[in-house]
């Protein structure tokens, strides 16, 4: 029996379940740098770099191992440009028994995947993808008759199940959850360590050379490309972090500092979602820290809780929802996308950084991207499609099962309530509180009208007032509308005319 086993870019796990029983005399394993998924958006060029470089590394494991491997580059003259145009080729050159493949990530990928499995001449075997903690049929049961599916229900199941920071039964230290201990705002003259990062070797730097020619209308550099693209490497990413950040992660997990675009997060997200690392090795060693007294239990638990808890249940619930989720607009937004998300040309000067950071370094940590490019979104009533499409294209962690369900559902609220409880709609004054962007800015963060307001403060009422029909009758909006009810009238007009006055500015 030969075996062809197809392996997608975000599946570079030596652990993957197409890869287990393995015939190395007979087996063949293909992998393809197609056209199809490069330009399925145009990716952030430092993005394409990692993950076809990461492709290449762990081919060349593979073949190390005594593997047979099939391997089309990007460059390639006979490449056919889709996955299924590269199996029809493969079947034609291999004479492949069977097709096994670990089920893809992506919903479109898998609606292809399935059509081979009526269409090929051979039987196809699509194995599912056991690198999660919980399954979607799982989280399905879970989900079962709730009306709400809030994260933390499901991380406290996840925990017992995996038996993660528990005792006698219950939660260590006795709570579930220490954010109330987290989130501090940033100190002046904060020390954060520096990232790890590695240089790119021959292979990154062909890649590099690739990205460059075939790519180049893409958003991003690839200069200063660092990111690592071996598990070697990404462990040792995780082994810095929990060396010498961890410590920290909760206190200064929502703080923004300008030119620290990494700040104590992990800087994992990439290698967990393409296959490079395994999340319970994460919050193993996560959970070894805190045992050994190296850090303490507000930071564990908040780092493992990222992960256990957030990356499991959104993609639970992509599953569950697909493909309508793509589709949910609750909020009506009908905003096209500003130019200066690409180009970073604004006088906001918190979106300024956050833009900038996002184009040099395909990353942004989480605040970044919820409370001021995502507040912002949602603010403006950017339509989902297009606030979608640009996340997914501009993080080197973004494949759709984890972007979409935190930009249309954490973000956007376009999916009417079922992942956050009420929209994380916040004014500037939280961003002043949490950043010190506030203090270069040419827009005075305490002035609520007029030309020299912060517009995130004009926004973000305007917003509440625009929504008043859908939000209000939220218990968890009652503060915000009672706060709302209490501005006079002649301050509520000139709220709107100066949101009126600075969303026309935008189309
Ligand atoms: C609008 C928006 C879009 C996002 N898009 C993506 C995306 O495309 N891909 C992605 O992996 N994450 C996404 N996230 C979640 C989170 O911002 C990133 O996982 C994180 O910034 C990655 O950096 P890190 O590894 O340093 O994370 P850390 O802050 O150090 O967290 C550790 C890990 O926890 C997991 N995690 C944390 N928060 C989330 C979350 N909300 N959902 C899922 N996993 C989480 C990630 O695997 C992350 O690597 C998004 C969040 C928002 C608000
Ligand atoms: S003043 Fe407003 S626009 Fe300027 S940095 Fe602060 S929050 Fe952003």
């Amino acid at each position: 029996m030969k075996r062809l086993i197809y392996v997608f870019g975000d599946q570079l796990s030596h652990n993957l379940p197409s890869l287990k029983g393995i015939d190395p005399n007979h087996d063949i394993i293909l992998m393809t740098e197609v056209q199809s998924e490069v330009a399925s958006v145009k990716h952030h060029k430092k993005k394409l770099v990692l993950i076809l470089s990461a492709m290449r590394h762990f081919a060349k494991e593979l073949a190390d191992k005594g593997y047979n491997v099939r391997y089309v580059t990007l460059d390639d003259p006979e490449n056919a440009g889709s996955f299924t145009a590269e199996l029809d080729r493969a079947i034609v050159d291999e004479q492949p028994d069977q097709i096994v493949v670990t089920e893809p990530s992506e919903y479109r990928v898998l609606q292809e995947v399935k059509a081979w499995a009526k269409a090929m001449p051979i039987p196809v075997d699509i194995r599912p993808d056991t690198r999660f903690l919980a399954t979607p049929q799982e989280f399905a049961q879970w989900a079962q008759g709730r009306k709400q599916l809030r994260m933390e229900y499901f991380y406290r199941e996840m925990r017992k199940k995996h038996d993660v920071l528990i005792e006698a039964g219950g939660p260590i230290g006795g709570q579930w959850n220490y954010d109330a201990e987290n989130r501090k705002p940033p100190k002046s003259g904060l020390l954060v360590p520096r990232p790890t990062q590695f240089q790119p070797d021959e292979i990154t730097q062909d890649v590099i050379r690739i990205v460059d020619t075939l790519c180049h209308d893409h958003w991003g550099e690839t200069t200063g490309f660092a990111f690592g693209v071996k598990s070697k490497e990404a462990q040792h990413v995780l082994d810095e972090f929990i060396a010498h950040r961890l410590p920290n992660f909760g206190t200064y997990q929502d703080a923004m500092v300008s030119n620290q675009p990494w700040m104590y997060h992990a800087h994992v997200g990439f290698y967990l979602n393409c296959g490079l690392l395994d999340p319970m090795v994460c919050i193993r060693a996560a959970e070894r820290a805190y045992h050994q007294g190296h850090a303490p239990l507000n930071a564990v638990e908040g780092f493992i809780r990222q992960i256990l808890g957030w990356r499991e249940y959104v993609r639970g619930l992509y599953w569950l929802k697909m493909p309508a989720y793509k589709s949910q607009n609750a909020l009506d937004a009908q905003r096209k996308l500003p130019e200066f998300f690409w180009s970073a040309q604004t006088d906001m000067k918190c979106l300024k950084i956050c833009i900038q950071d996002t184009h040099d370094n395909a990353y942004a940590h989480h605040i970044q991207r919820l409370m001021v490019l995502g507040n912002f979104a949602l603010l403006a009533g950017i339509h989902p499609d297009e606030i979608n499409e640009w996340y997914l294209i501009v993080y080197a962690d973004a494949f759709e099962w984890v972007e979409l369900p935190n930009v249309s559902g954490m973000v956007l609220y376009a999916d009417g309530g079922l992942l956050a409880s009420k929209p994380y709609a916040a004014s500037g004054a939280y961003i002043n509180r949490m950043s010190d962007y506030c203090k270069s800015c040419r827009y005075k963060v305490t002035q609520k009208t007029g030309p020299e307001a912060c517009p995130f403060n004009y926004l973000y009422w305007d917003f509440l007032d625009r929504l008043k029909d859908r939000l209000a009758p939220n218990p968890r909006m009652a503060m915000m509308y009672k706060n709302l009810n209490r501005i006079d009238p002649e301050t509520h007009a000139a709220i709107k005319a100066s949101a009126a006055a600075f969303l026309e500015s935008l189309d």
